[in-house]
């Protein structure tokens, strides 16, 4: 196999902004490296098998090495170059169609999926950052990690992924890097600016939920608000929306939440205990430290009852 300079150009290109990289197949997304049930046990083996993960480089010298045996595609491991890449995939075939949920807000591919979602979080869509077009005529968007903050690979509307025809490659996941050819068609830099840090709303969508001790939503005929459909039924929303809370989204949910149910302790339609209880048994479920969820309620249900209208003396 004859070496392609153009390749090994991206690879140190890659490995320059200090994004690991390693070999894939010859026209190929799958990694030129052996798998670990083939492992020879030699060479950066020898220790036990080395993924591609482990393997990644960007020493300028071992990248020369392997780009010199052929014409590898480059493979860029997002987890230790700390970006999270969304890929925003086109249908494969006619029969590829969303399912009812986007199909009904005229979503066809994985960039109009994304749009949806920032218009319904009322967030700009995040064009101005690195893109790549990939060789099925997708769209590769680059983000740097947030700090502190290890996002792993999603798929499509698996788990906690973003919808139909979206992936994400963070921790355990690699691109195809522009400069690649896959089935002769190029991937190629679209946008040639520096990755934007993810907006910190995806961050929090990607953020898989804390497990949960057993929870139930509080019983929205308890208490006084059982004769008022409208506060029953805002008591219920709101705890729901803090045990469900993502990571980075926790506190200022839970915030919110005794904000918005302070005005009903303040008019008298809840006591504050209800909602004390509510708010506690739901923000502790999220994952937030008991003594948190207590300060946290106190100060929002204080500044809520003082910056809300009281209720008619019974
Ligand atoms: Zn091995």
């Amino acid at each position: 196999m004859t070496a392609r300079p153009d390749l090994l150009a991206a690879a140190l290109a890659s490995a320059q902004r200090g994004w690991p990289v390693f070999p894939l197949r010859p026209d190929d997304k799958r990694p030129a490296l052996h798998h670990a049930t083939r492992c020879p046990r030699t060479g950066p083996c020898t220790a036990g098998h080395a993924s591609w993960e482990q393997r990644a480089t960007v020493d300028p010298d071992a990248i020369r090495r392997a780009w010199e045996h052929g014409p590898y595609n480059v493979g860029l491991a997002t987890g230790p170059a700390r970006l999270v890449v969304v890929d925003l995939d086109v249908p494969k075939h006619p029969g590829d169609t969303p399912p009812p949920r986007w199909a009904e807000l005229g979503v066809t591919d994985g960039a109009d999926v994304l749009a949806a979602l920032c218009e319904q979080h009322h967030q700009p869509y995040p064009a101005d950052t690195r893109t790549v077009r990939t060789c099925s005529g997708g769209t590769h968007l680059y983000f740097t990690a947030p700090p502190g903050l290890v996002l792993r690979n999603t798929r499509g509307e698996q788990g906690n992924g973003l919808g139909w025809k979206v992936d994400t490659r963070a921790a355990g996941g690699y691109v195809v890097a522009p400069g690649s050819l896959v089935e002769g068609r190029p991937y190629t830099v679209e946008h040639d600016a520096e990755p934007a840090p993810l907006p910190t709303w995806l961050a929090a969508l990607l953020t898989p939920p804390p497990p949960r001790p057993l929870w139930r939503p509080v019983n929205p005929s308890a208490g006084r608000g059982s004769g008022h459909g409208y506060v029953a039924a805002a008591l219920l929303n709101e705890t729901a929306n803090v045990a469900a809370a993502g990571e980075g989204a926790r506190n200022w949910t839970l915030t919110r939440a005794a904000r918005a149910l302070g005005r009903f302790v303040a008019d008298g339609r809840l006591t504050r205990a209800e909602v004390e209880d509510a708010l506690k048994g739901a923000g502790e479920a999220c994952g937030l430290p008991a003594r948190d969820v207590t300060a946290t309620i106190t100060n929002a249900l204080n500044w809520s009852i003082a910056n809300n209208p009281r209720g008619e003396a019974a």
